[in-house]
């Protein structure tokens, strides 16, 4: 067991807490190799397993979402939650939630918020990273854009995890592992087991 600033069973969010014990140990794993960035961090509850692994490490976690909700959090769709909902911007807003975990874990001196799509955010991004989550939007297009747009910024020993791997198409989406499937494909990862629904590679 690992200690946590806050207790992130009270955190909304879909992140067992065996998957994001595995995060914080990845983390602390390539601390040294540079920063980790996130791709989907909702309330923060995979935001504070990380952030933690950080403080204890000296690092920085780069922590991107739009805070607009993926797909299956909007009116209407199976993981939307009112509570969730400004009204007055007819939009899906966890920033500020999200923001309130940052504060109540301590860990603002840690973690960097970027509140963005991951498409924009990437432009003119330049830091080479030591470990890379993506657990952003489900979609093929998403998944496919997250990954595109990310994986090349990963050093040499460096890890990226993908979140929501199914391989039985009965158990969820299939966007992340089809991207899981391309890293693998693409000759310059090798496979670490899965813990739960967590895809771990190693940059080659
Ligand atoms: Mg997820």
């Amino acid at each position: 067991m690992i200690s946590l600033p806050i207790d992130v069973a009270e955190i909304k969010g879909f992140l067992p807490p065996q998957e994001g014990e595995a995060l914080f140990r990845l983390a602390l794993d390539t601390a040294m190799l540079g920063p980790c960035l996130e791709i989907g961090s909702y309330c923060g509850k995979s935001t504070i397993y990380i952030g933690t692994a950080c403080r204890r490490s000296g690092n920085i976690l780069f922590a991107l979402d739009h805070h607009r909700g993926s797909e299956e959090h909007q009116p209407g769709e199976e993981y939307h939650d009112p509570d969730l909902y400004d009204s007055e911007a007819e939009q899906m807003d966890s920033f500020k939630t999200f923001r309130k975990n940052l504060r109540k874990s301590g860990l603002e001196e840690h973690v960097v918020p970027i509140v963005s799509s991951s498409i924009v955010a990437a432009k003119r991004w330049a830091t080479p990273l030591g470990m890379l989550f993506i657990d952003g939007g489900h979609s093929s297009e998403a998944a496919l854009a997250d990954y595109l747009s990310w994986t090349g910024h990963l050093v040499p020993g460096g890890i990226l995890a993908i979140h929501d791997i199914f391989p039985d198409p009965a158990d969820g989406g299939q966007a992340p592992f089809e991207i899981y499937k391309m890293a693998m494909a693409s000759g310059l990862f090798e496979k670490r087991p899965m813990v739960g629904a967590l895809g771990i590679l190693r940059r080659l």
